[in-house]
């Protein structure tokens, strides 16, 4: 299993739901800067128009994952099904990870005293098959599901759409996939120009090989 987040950005209305929907699922520390999800903000103009781009944003879940390597203690480690998370119990608050990562995904939960970040809700995948932030999302901007399994609604949707990652030039691998609206030339207008589009099969053999190769290094 290779965990991911297919993301419809152009449904958002940045209601929040699912930043107050994480909070209360996963018990974050309650204050705006305590956040495991968030939605960034670009505006701009297209021949004279003004444009506004809603990104909803979290965790990338990397499969390079940086945090990971810089971590002193093994605090922050990846899990089956390539979903990156802290031990808090082991976390020294050095706050490498933090530096190291170029989302800006994690912050420090005073009331645990160790770093926090979106964890894809696995305590409740088995359960439920998708996280707390899509089952609540009224406009349906996120699907949650396995890059591993051909049948799964997010694979089915990256084979029929075409998607960009944010940062993808930081190297890291993200798996969060924005999908580009129909509107496409829109799209190449309103996101930075050396953002690269990708396809399912030009993406898939780039990730199924640092899959095969990191996947070593996860635990249970
Ligand atoms: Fe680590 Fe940041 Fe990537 Fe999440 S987005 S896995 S915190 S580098
Ligand atoms: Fe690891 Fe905690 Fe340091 Fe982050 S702050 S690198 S999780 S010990
Ligand atoms: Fe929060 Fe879960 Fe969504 Fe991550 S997947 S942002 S932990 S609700």
């Amino acid at each position: 299993m290779n965990y991911a987040m297919a993301l419809n950005y152009q449904n958002c209305i940045n209601c929040k739901a699912c930043e107050t929907a994480c909070k209360e699922e996963n018990g974050v520390q309650l204050g705006a800067d305590k956040q495991r999800i968030w939605v960034g903000i670009t505006e701009g103009t297209i021949f004279g128009k003004p444009y506004l781009n809603l990104y909803p944003s979290q965790c990338n879940h990397c499969i390079d994952a940086p945090c990971v390597s810089v971590c002193p203690t093994y605090a922050s480690h990846i899990v089956d099904g390539g979903i990156v998370k802290v031990d808090p119990s082991k976390c020294i608050l050095c706050k490498g990870c933090m530096e190291a990562c170029p989302y800006d995904a994690r912050f420090v939960d005073d009331t645990m005293v160790a770093v926090d970040k979106c964890t894809f809700c696995d305590h409740r995948i088995d359960e439920y098959g998708t996280t707390a932030c899509q089952a609540t999302c009224p406009t349906k901007v996120r699907l949650f599901g396995d890059l591993d399994d051909e049948d799964s609604d997010i694979v089915q949707l990256l084979k029929t759409k075409k998607f960009f990652f944010q940062k993808e030039s930081a190297g890291t691998l993200p798996k969060l996939f924005y999908i580009v609206p129909d509107n496409e030339s829109y799209a190449r207008q309103s996101i930075s120009h050396n953002t690269v589009i990708h396809t399912w099969d030009d993406f898939k053999p780039k990730y199924d090989a640092a899959r095969d190769k990191r996947s070593k290094e996860w635990k249970r």
